[in-house]
């Protein structure tokens, strides 16, 4: 495959810092969500041409445990991560089995669909396959600026949900009610709890979606309902919280983690995305040469949206 595009992820930062997993093997080339077009295929390829445009999973298991035939194919035991573990998208070429590639269409351009798998999968199995999003629920979106929360914002919108997103700044704020959030708050002027509980006529949030994980771990709990679940795929801020197991099960709430997604959850973002339902949101665009400039505004928070490299 001919990499047109190359979104970032927190991963690629993680990986090139080190210290957590497997260690790699050098050289290593990063990059999880990639855009190319079809530079050649195997013998056995059926369904794939050459020039096709087509994006690549995430994560890439072995299709035929138990895990990967219900559909879990996150939780196989030999899932691998794009770019982590094997080799990714900062790159002119790569290379993936064909059951891993997804063609697309030309209602996107390649920065935009490189822009979709992995945060957009992520966010499917958070909200539909572990939330189970329904209409009547009011979901809290954390931070709305990143690639999940944008996904997250948009995919509770298409379930008819009522949505309340939190974001560092006020100009991502805006943005956020923008793609669709019913109300958002800048989180470093003050608490989302009283927001919530306004919201939802003292209620709290039936539904919290969190990649954020410490800082906001008690006032999530504090605004969710009686029944609420909370699903979270990300620590960025830290892994330690202290839990108090009386106020969970007193007010009967779930908490569920939740890790990247399986094929049917892509296909399913995807078909929406075809529809016009739901759309991926690019950032900026850097060249391929200048990925240190990239992951810089990655970690300085910058961005609304995806940082996406062109090679
Ligand atoms: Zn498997």
């Amino acid at each position: 495959m001919r990499v047109e595009a190359c979104a970032l992820n927190h991963l690629d930062i993680w990986v090139r810092q080190g210290g957590r997993g497997p260690s790699l093997s050098m050289p290593h080339i990063l990059g999880n969500d990639v855009c190319g077009v079809v530079e050649d295929v195997g013998s056995e390829v059926a369904g794939l041409e050459r020039g096709q445009r087509v994006i690549l999973s995430a994560g890439v298991s072995c299709k035929k445990c138990p895990a990967c035939l219900r559909g879990d194919d996150s939780q196989c035991r030999e899932f691998v991560i794009r770019g982590f573990q094997i080799p990714g998208g900062y790159a002119e070429l790569t290379k993936a089995h064909a059951a891993d590639v997804y063609p697309v269409s030309d209602l996107l351009g390649p920065e935009e669909w490189a822009a979709v798998p992995l945060t957009f999968v992520t966010a499917w199995r958070m909200l539909v396959g572990r939330g189970q999003v329904k209409p009547s629920d009011t979901v809290l979106v954390h931070a709305a600026g990143s690639g999940v929360g944008v996904a997250a914002i948009q995919i509770a919108k298409l379930f008819g949900a009522t949505v309340m997103a939190t974001a560092g700044s006020d100009a991502k704020c805006r943005k956020a009610i923008e793609i669709g959030a019913d109300a958002a708050v800048n989180y470093n002027k003050r608490s989302f709890v009283e927001d919530v509980k306004q919201m939802t006529g003292g209620r709290g949030a039936d539904l919290v979606i969190d990649n954020v994980g410490q800082a906001v771990w008690e006032d999530s709990l504090q605004a969710m309902a009686v029944g609420g679940r909370m699903v979270f795929c990300g620590v960025t801020t830290g892994v330690s919280v202290s839990l108090d197991m009386g106020f969970i099960y007193r007010r009967q709430l779930t908490i569920m983690g939740s890790f990247m997604g399986g094929r049917h959850e892509l296909l399913a973002a995807l078909r929406e995305m075809e529809r016009g339902r739901l759309r991926p949101i690019v950032d900026k665009t850097f060249p391929l040469r200048q990925a240190a400039a990239a992951h810089q505004r990655m970690l300085d928070r910058k961005n609304f949206g995806k940082i996406v490299l062109i090679p």
